[in-house]
């Protein structure tokens, strides 16, 4: 392996520590602690381990954290009304809906009812709106990570060369989005983008948000270049014994180590710098509600 190895579970740790310490700045300027609640709708086992590891990283970061749990029976009207309670509860700095919603329930309609001030996730159109016309806001969480383990890796990125693969509302769009603000030149790819190997090659900084296990190609990586993993795959691993598993992402890490110069891990990578900037966004919401000016907040 020749590439420099990015700890994104070191980054995060870093960031949540710095996070703890402007909560506790905050909560003496306060006479509270900042607050985080997430609502929890259904029982998607997978949800239920995103949603418990936030709650314990926020309390851990000295933050009130409170978990608002409903049946998958409730209503879309239902779900919009715990949403609007949120928004007018004071005490309460960032709401968080947890994805993926059942069926029946429009999940737009409910992340839009979201007060845009307490928008951690940063998935509202009003977030995405002041994103896109580069206004201060909530930056969604995964891009946000990944331009901040870029920089660490890279320092400076300006004029950098940037190849997303992906387009989603959640990762792709917003990530290019976030690497624009900071001077990069950006391509968007997809399912429909022709050459894509070729494409990837020209890129100084290539991101992977596609859902597809080991995708990326070592031959793909510019010699030299940083590569973060977005995705999260989970795959048979035989070797380890029958019916077990193993989460990879959507590069081929082993052959990529090989070119780039950084490359992040799946896990370990990118999905800790998740949570790290949930955290981050919800102090940034809770300064900017009350009129302060916080380092970590910036
Ligand atoms: P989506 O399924 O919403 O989007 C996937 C994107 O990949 C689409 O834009 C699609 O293109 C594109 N795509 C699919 N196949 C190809 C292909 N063969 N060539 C080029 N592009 C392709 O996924 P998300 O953006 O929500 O998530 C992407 C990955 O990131 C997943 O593995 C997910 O689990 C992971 N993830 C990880 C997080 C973390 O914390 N680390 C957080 C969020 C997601 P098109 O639009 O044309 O269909």
């Amino acid at each position: 392996m020749t590439a420099t190895l990015i700890d994104g579970k070191a980054v995060a740790e870093d960031i949540d520590r710095r996070v703890g310490q402007a909560a506790a700045q905050l909560r003496g300027l306060l006479g509270r602690k900042p607050g985080l609640a997430v609502v929890l709708i259904g029982d998607d086992p997978a949800s239920e381990v995103y949603v418990r590891n936030k709650v314990r990283r926020a309390a851990q970061a000295g933050m009130e954290s409170m978990e608002i749990r409903k049946p998958a029976s409730i209503t879309q009207d239902e779900a919009i009304a715990i949403v609007r309670q949120l928004n007018g509860n004071p005490s309460v700095d960032g709401i968080l809906v947890q994805m993926p919603l059942p069926d029946h329930i429009d999940a737009g309609a409910v992340i839009n009812a979201i007060n845009p001030d307490k928008d951690v996730d940063g998935l509202t159109a009003v977030s995405a709106g002041r994103l896109l016309a580069g206004e201060d806001g909530l930056r969604p969480c995964t891009p946000a990570g990944c331009v901040l383990l870029a920089e660490r890796a890279m320092g400076d990125l300006t004029g950098k060369s940037v190849v997303v693969i992906g387009r989603s509302i959640l990762v792709g769009k917003p990530a290019a989005l976030l690497f624009l603000e900071k001077n990069c030149t950006v391509t968007i790819a997809h399912s429909r983008t022709r050459n894509l190997p070729e494409l990837c090659r020209s890129a100084d900084i290539l991101v992977a948000a596609v859902g597809r296990p080991e995708m990326v190609q070592g031959d793909w990586i510019k010699p030299g270049a940083c590569v973060l993993d977005v995705g999260i795959n989970r795959v048979d691993a035989p070797e380890k014994g029958p019916g077990k598993t193993r989460l990879v992402g959507d590069v081929d890490f082993a052959a990529a180590s090989e070119k780039a110069g950084w490359i992040t891990p799946v896990p370990g990578g990118i999905g800790p710098m998740t949570i790290a900037m949930l955290l981050r966004n919800t102090m940034t919401a809770a300064a900017r509600r009350a009129g302060i000016d916080l380092a970590v907040a910036r």
